[in-house]
């Protein structure tokens, strides 16, 4: 990352009060920036040092730091949500294999136009997912598979 953000500089920028719970959630993000946790993943990671911490709670942070868009949600299928951090703006590839998804730069993406939006909408901002196989997915699938690579044939 360029800029070295504290958990507590973020909540100041956003203007946002500094409480126990929300700078846990940001340094926990900070420790993989790249990373999409669930609710429920972020809450198990801070019980050791917030033993109370309710689900309620976790819920409520998550929330305010969504929509003070110092972080991110995703509606990842199967209901979902996936909440990561927000410093840039970027777009996601998934991979269909193990489900992870990666934050990703897309270039072009002010050139899409939506060709029949629903009467009387208006579009605030577009998005764009990129499915696939991440890199250890491919690694793994090739090595389950018997069937010969190009490169064997050729030696042959
Ligand atoms: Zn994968
Ligand atoms: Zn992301």
């Amino acid at each position: 990352m360029a800029e070295a953000w504290t958990a507590e500089a973020l909540l100041r920028d956003r203007r946002l009060r500094v409480t126990p719970q929300r700078q846990g959630v940001l340094q926990l993000f900070l420790t993989e920036p790249g990373r999409h946790w669930t609710a429920d993943q972020i809450r198990s990671q801070l019980l050791g040092g917030m033993p109370g911490l309710a689900r309620g709670t976790t819920y409520k942070v998550l929330e305010e730091l969504v929509r003070s868009r110092i972080c991110e949600e995703i509606a990842a299928p199967g209901g979902i949500s996936l909440y990561g951090l927000r410093l840039a703006p970027h777009q996601h590839f998934v991979c269909s294999r193990c489900r992870r998804w990666f934050d990703v730069e897309a270039d072009g993406l002010e050139h899409v136009v939506l060709v029949a939006p629903p009467p009387g909408a208006h579009v605030v901002e577009a998005a764009v997912v990129f499915h696939g196989l991440c890199g250890p997915c491919r690694e793994a699938m090739n090595a389950a598979s018997d069937a010969p690579t190009s490169d064997e044939e050729t030696t042959r």
